[in-house]
């Protein structure tokens, strides 16, 4: 049992306090758009709908590549895949972690799909056209990748910055030293700032750096992404990005 620190000791001030962990310009639950000055989106099944079952693709050619990797049957492989992206945030990861997998071919084998079954989205681009503020990608997935999705959604001059899984080592979210990264990176400063992401896991660190938080519900065929919050860390959420978006440009 750990002994009881003398009264003097627990008095003393912290001459460095952490964050607040409620961002500054979220009040009485709203938001104000206007004091956003930069707008940390996710990707996949963020910024176009989980009903397309794009990342299924994904899926499916990284349950093959371990199979492949590894030695496994498909219905092995698939098992050490899900533990992996439950566990280390990626497959990637876990492979990299567990079995000294090198990325680059791994990222490459799994982001050749087919990324023409989700459709262009006028509606998502407008919303973002009106928006004030910088935007940037935050992915698990590789900037070729983001860059195929956002051509296709029509989207990509409407962001200022890709921060791919290249850029974090190969780190993925929701590893906090991540977003401490993209924050210098992009030289933001996490207070007027907010993440929008449909694994509400991996807006954790983003409200323990002082960053608004709004969760984007998937209908995308993913425990981890369906899996509730665990704690009071997101301030807003919704199924209808463009939605909630348009609601608050009027
Ligand atoms: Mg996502």
């Amino acid at each position: 049992m750990k002994s009881t620190p003398p009264a003097t000791t627990a008095a003393k001030p912290n001459p460095s306090p952490s964050p607040s962990p409620s961002a500054t310009m979220v009040k009485n639950g709203e938001i104000s758009l206007s004091e956003i000055e930069t707008w940390v989106f996710d990707l996949d099944n963020t910024l176009y709908s989980g009903v397309h079952g794009l990342f299924d693709q994904i899926d499916v050619r990284m349950q093959s590549y371990v199979a492949d990797f590894l030695g496994l049957s498909p219905d092995e492989a698939k098992k050490v895949q899900k533990k992996y992206f439950r566990e280390f945030g990626t497959t990637l990861r876990g492979m990299m972690v567990n079995h000294a997998m090198e990325a680059e071919p791994f990222l490459e084998y799994v982001h050749q799909i087919d990324v023409s079954i989700i459709p262009p989205d006028s509606a998502l681009k407008g919303a973002l056209g009106k928006l004030p503020g910088k935007k940037i990608i935050f992915t698990n997935a590789s900037r070729d990748h983001a860059n195929r999705v956002l051509a296709r959604l029509g989207i990509e001059d409407h962001f200022g910055g890709i921060f791919d899984i290249k850029d974090g080592g190969f780190v993925p979210k929701p590893d906090p030293a991540k977003y401490r990264e993209l924050a210098d990176a992009f030289n933001f400063d996490p207070k007027n700032a907010i993440m929008v992401e449909d694994i509400a896991r991996n807006l954790h660190p983003a409200k323990e750096m002082g960053m608004a938080t709004l969760w984007v519900r998937t209908q995308a065929d993913c425990a981890v992404c369906q899996e509730e919050p665990t704690g009071d860390f997101v301030d807003f959420e919704t199924d209808d990005l463009t939605g909630w978006l348009a609601a608050r440009l009027r």
